[in-house]
């Protein structure tokens, strides 16, 4: 079965670990992993208005997912000296986990929108959304209802099943719980407070409806292509 990883996500490695070319795997040599680092935003901090504002942005791409980076790679440093230690495995496998997801869901997140929205998707993609949901209306009003309903904090995820082959859509509590392994995240919505309380507050539904205007629809229809091609 297909791993979940950066290629498979449509994103260039470049996105998820600042720099570097996607795996070098000619010759069957082995891959050399790289750092995890914050990638920069597709766009200015500003091009999302009045969808979310400048401040939004700066706040969750500056420290949220930067927190997120930072901590999956202390995480790492600490799991090198922890390994043999049954006593600390538990909180570090949780703290991988969570930053981990945390780091790689926003990065799709950010790629989610564009700015200015998208037409709804055609070709493949919109082929697969109409078997899959029923119509592209079905498949809005789920993705709409997943996420102005996950409980506390989380997402609504859009990806890719390849066991069924099939579109699914799934809400995440926190970063990485309700998950189904091997699903190949396609679009994301970020459903945090940080994500929208400065100038949403309690109104996620009013949020939500905005982030359905502005999807990357072409960037997600890439994803999809490379999620199906295996
Ligand atoms: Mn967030």
């Amino acid at each position: 079965m297909k791993t979940l990883g950066v290629c498979a996500m449509g994103l260039a490695a470049g996105e998820l670990v600042g720099g570097g070319a996607m795996g070098q795997t000619g010759g069957g040599a082995l891959p050399a992993p790289v750092p995890y680092a914050l990638p920069p935003l597709p766009y200015a901090y500003n091009a999302l208005q009045p969808v979310l504002s400048e401040e939004i942005l700066k706040l969750h791409h500056d420290k949220h997912h930067a927190g997120y980076v930072a901590g999956l790679n202390k995480t790492l440093e600490k799991l090198q000296a922890a390994r043999e230690d049954a006593a600390q495995i538990t909180a570090l496998s949780r703290d991988l986990a969570f930053h981990g997801s945390g780091h790689v869901l926003h990065t799709l997140y950010w790629n989610s929108m564009t700015p200015g929205g998208s037409a709804a998707p055609a070709g493949p993609l919109g082929q697969a959304i109409d078997r899959d949901f029923g119509s592209f209306k079905s498949f809005a009003a789920q993705f709409s209802n997943a996420s102005k309903s996950v409980e506390a904090s989380g997402w609504a995820v859009l990806g890719y099943e390849p066991l069924g082959r099939r579109l699914l859509v799934l809400q995440s509590e926190k970063h990485q719980n309700l998950t189904i392994w091997g699903i190949v995240p396609l679009m994301v919505c970020d459903v945090w407070e940080h994500a929208y309380y400065l100038q949403y507050q309690n109104r996620r539904a009013d949020y939500v409806d905005a982030f359905m205007k502005v999807i990357d629809w072409p960037g997600t229809a890439k994803r999809f292509a490379e999620a199906i091609a295996g």
